[in-house]
């Protein structure tokens, strides 16, 4: 079923975004204790409602319910933990060293964050939870008003939403607004103070060219093609079964999932055969029948990742069926660079492996192509950890354990180039919401 949603027009988003102004003005959304209650009742708003949470993404996905505890709710639930940790602390004022001959004795000065104003928040289907609710976060311990806007694709998780954001945070600042392309065109017309968009890049584009006519910043939270590196020296059975359970979980549909491996012609052997395995441990021998395995969101997405499964040979799974949106997990061998499932991010449950020679070879590869969100590797040599480290350009370099770099709140998340712009999590999301004002004070005598 695909809803309707009620218009929006342009002088109703504006009277939207008007209402949040007031609120906003009025100073009721700065203080630590408002920013502190918010998060508080966005806890609440996650923690009360797992089952109705795990039944919409059961309904979009089929994403089962270990996985929504851990990946929508907790995940969200740690990020504002941390908020009512160390918010205060955050935001105390930050004392700056300026003695300096040509200013007057006494002079002193501080920067403090400063709540930019109105947010709008507009996210993606693959975490609908935790991609939509941790930005909402951040927006909110800065001290902001914030529309939010899900996305349409996973329409229980965004109808559910639509039911529990009014009812739990504070409605003079927080408003929730469902629909698709055109409600999201009528509210990108508006004067907000910051865009934080996460998605594709051809929409990023279309946010930041919207944003651009007000002098908005934004931040683009994109995806792209992550690749993984797989030295000859590594344990393969222990990299096989990371590599799977990070590529496979949400059948693929993870914006810093593994999205293609690089490795030697001899390793690439043994690989896959611990693959086979590692697929086998985590969904049995029918992955279709697993609860454990989720389905491709539509038929658009099912029929350009069915079209992916020509390229290579099929090694591991590569049965398909539209009817159910289901592709099993796949691995392909003997991929080409040119070949079709090598040209776009694949955000489904496909594997290729390209052959190098060596890791100059790998590097090159990497460098040849746009900046990923993630790069992985699989090493225990330090000179190449430290040469992936400084002879490439990413999001995130990540050893050893593939989408868990994310799961941090003290570490920064975002791309580069066009994996996206900005980052956020923990106290990096403060600083995307906030203006840092300076304040400087000069006695006149
Ligand atoms: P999507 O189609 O749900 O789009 C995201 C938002 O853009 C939605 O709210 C949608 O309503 C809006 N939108 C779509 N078309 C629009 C248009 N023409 N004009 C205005 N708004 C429009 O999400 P998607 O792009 O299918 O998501 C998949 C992509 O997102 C992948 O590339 C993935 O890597 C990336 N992604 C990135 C992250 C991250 O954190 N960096 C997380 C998840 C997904």
């Amino acid at each position: 079923m695909t809803t309707t949603y009620p218009p929006l027009t342009e002088t109703e988003a504006a009277a939207l975004v008007a209402r949040l102004r007031t609120t906003h003005r009025s100073g009721r959304t700065k203080p630590l204790a408002w920013r502190r209650e918010q998060l508080t009742r966005l806890r609440a708003l996650l923690t009360d409602n797992r089952k109705a949470i795990a039944e919409a993404l059961w309904a979009d996905l089929r994403k089962n319910a270990d996985e929504v505890d851990r990946a929508e709710i907790d995940l969200t639930v740690l990020e504002i933990d941390d908020y009512l940790e160390n918010l205060e602390g955050w935001l105390a004022p930050q004392p700056a060293e300026i003695a300096a001959p040509h200013l007057p004795a006494g002079t002193t000065a501080h920067t403090e964050f400063d709540p930019l104003g109105v947010a709008l928040v507009l996210s993606a289907w693959n975490y609908p939870i935790y991609l939509l609710l941790t930005p909402v976060a951040g927006a909110l311990a800065a001290g902001n008003a914030v529309v939010v806007k899900p996305s349409e694709l996973a329409e229980q998780t965004s109808a559910l939403l639509a039911r529990l954001v009014p009812a739990y945070l504070d409605p003079g600042a927080v408003a929730l607004v469902e629909g698709g392309v055109a409600q999201t065109t009528s509210l990108l017309a508006q004067d907000f103070d910051h865009v934080f968009y996460t998605g594709n890049g051809t929409v990023g584009r279309i946010v930041m060219r919207a944003a651009a006519e007000h002098l908005t910043p934004v931040t683009l939270e994109l995806g792209g093609k992550s690749p993984v590196f797989v030295d000859r020296d590594a344990d393969i059975a222990a990299v096989a079964a990371r590599i799977a359970a990070t590529k496979f979980t949400n059948a693929g549909q993870t914006c810093v999932a593994p999205d293609y491996v690089l490795t030697d012609p001899d390793t690439a052997g043994a690989l896959t055969t611990a693959l086979a395995r590692a697929v086998r441990d985590l969904y049995g021998d029918d992955p279709r029948a697993s609860d454990g395995y989720g389905r491709i969101v539509n038929e658009r997405h099912f029929d350009r990742l069915r079209k992916l499964l020509d390229s290579g040979r099929t090694v591991i799974g590569g049965e398909s069926d539209r009817a159910e949106k289901y592709i099993a997990p796949t691995v392909l061998l003997d991929v080409r660079a040119d070949e079709p499932v090598m040209q776009e991010e694949i955000f489904g449950p496909i594997l290729p492996i390209l052959t190098v020679a060596d890791l100059t070879e790998a590097i090159e590869f990497i460098n040849d192509r746009d900046k990923p969100l993630a790069l992985y590797a699989f090493t225990g040599n330090e000179a190449t950890k430290s040469r992936l480290i400084a002879e490439t350009s990413s999001g995130a370099v990540n050893f050893g354990l593939p989408i868990y770099h994310l799961t941090v709140p003290a570490l920064p998340f975002g791309g580069v180039g066009e994996s996206g712009m900005g980052n956020y999590h923990g106290r990096y999301s403060l600083e995307a919401f906030s203006h840092r004002k300076t304040v400087f004070d000069a006695p006149l005598t």
